[in-house]
C-alpha cells in the first residue's frame, strides 16, 4: 500500500509519481506531486533508518 507523502492519503492506482533518491513516490495528484517536487526534503526523511529507539 502507497501512502501519498505530501497529504497522507492512502493511495490506489495512481498516474502521479516521481522519483527522489533513488525511490519512487507516489501522489493523489498532480498538486501533491508538484509540492512534493517544490520541496522534497520537506517529506522525505533523509535519515536511512528508522530511529525509533
Ligand atoms: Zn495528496
Amino acid at each position: 500500500m502507497q501512502y501519498d507523502p505530501v497529504c497522507g492519503k492512502k493511495l490506489g492506482k495512481t498516474e502521479y509519481h516521481h522519483e527522489y533518491h533513488g525511490k519512487v513516490y507516489y501522489f493523489c495528484s498532480e498538486d501533491c506531486l508538484y509540492e512534493f517536487m517544490g520541496n522534497p526534503g520537506k517529506y522525505v526523511k533523509d535519515d536511512p533508518h528508522d530511529s525509533s529507539c
